[in-house]
């Protein structure tokens, strides 16, 4: 599908009642169908909607949309750009870990990473992003996360997404790019073999400066990078907190599906589906901006 026809139609199947525009669905819970139906959802025996704090209708058509925008495999939207980056590093490292930045970044991703994230135990290294050998000598065994901007906000640099990547892959380490300022529009980082994007969608893809929200996408195939990982070990011992799930064994994409069962679950930091709705607005007309 053209990009245009995706922003206008990508990841809706009509609801039940044939609505071509999207519906807001303003919600918090779901009905069940009976305590079977309630238990396989929450086994992901059967995909469904449980509580909008996990998911949404309207969200999830800003999600699909968006992820096939990308070229992504899959989504997670959140209340904010800040948040979706927050998710990208939590799910990825812990207290103990560090993760190497580009020091070209958007000022409130330099405070979460360099003073948030060192409250949680997590170090953050600096390099220049124009600058590769700098990025490897920062690199060990604790590097859990390469984080850049496409184009830097608001000096606007130019990163070289193959060029991190390619060191990225070589140490086993997730490639995480903010892409909010390009835009899937001007660039698509996994083409360039990126494994993650974060953006700010009340930038570019509200246009309308409407709304805060964020989002988060994850690559095709990324379950190969973090299937026996000993860098994520998270992703392939069973997880307490949701019932032992193994999340590379699930043949869902593992990595928006951990950021949403443990971390959308715990912290919280969702999109509203009224923002949602906007954001879904906004997006058609993204290209043409
Ligand atoms: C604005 C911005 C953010 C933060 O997004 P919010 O939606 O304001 O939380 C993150 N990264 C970049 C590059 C931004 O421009």
């Amino acid at each position: 599908m053209d990009l245009q026809t995706i922003a206008l139609h990508g990841g809706y199947t009509k609801d039940s009642q044939g609505t071509m525009a999207v519906p807001i669905y303003q919600t918090t819970a779901y009905e069940f169908r009976d305590v079977q139906h309630a238990a396989d959802l929450f086994s992901l025996k059967e995909l469904g909607n449980i509580y909008t704090r996990l998911n949404n209708p309207t969200t999830d058509v800003f999600e699909k949309r968006f992820a096939m925008l990308e070229g992504g495999e899959a989504a997670l939207a959140t209340s904010s750009g800040m948040s979706a980056i927050f998710f990208a590093i939590a799910n990825a490292a812990e207290a103990g870990d560090n993760i190497v930045c580009a020091k070209q970044l958007y000022g409130g991703s330099l405070t979460l990473n360099t003073h948030t994230l060192k409250r949680f135990g997590i170090e953050a290294r600096y390099f220049d992003v124009h600058d590769m050998a700098s990025l490897e000598s920062l690199i060990d065994d604790k590097t859990k996360v390469i984080f850049f901007e496409s184009l830097t906000n608001p000096s606007i640099d130019v990163a070289d997404i193959e060029a991190i990547s390619a060191i990225a892959d070589k140490y086993g380490i997730l490639s995480v790019v903010d892409n909010t300022v390009a835009t899937p529009v001007i660039c698509r980082p996994f083409e360039h073999g990126a494994d993650i994007t974060v953006h700010s969608a009340s930038k570019y893809t509200t246009g309308q400066g409407l709304a805060i929200g964020g989002i988060l996408v994850e690559r095709k195939g990324l379950v190969e990078k973090l299937r026996a990982n000993p860098r994520y070990e998270h992703f392939n011992k069973p997880d307490a907190s949701y019932h032992g799930l193994v999340y590379v064994d699930t043949n869902l994409p593992p990595y928006t599906l951990r950021a949403r069962l443990s971390l959308a679950r715990d912290l919280g930091a969702v999109l509203s589906p009224f923002n949602s709705w906007l954001f879904i607005q906004g997006m058609e007309t993204l290209s043409l901006r």
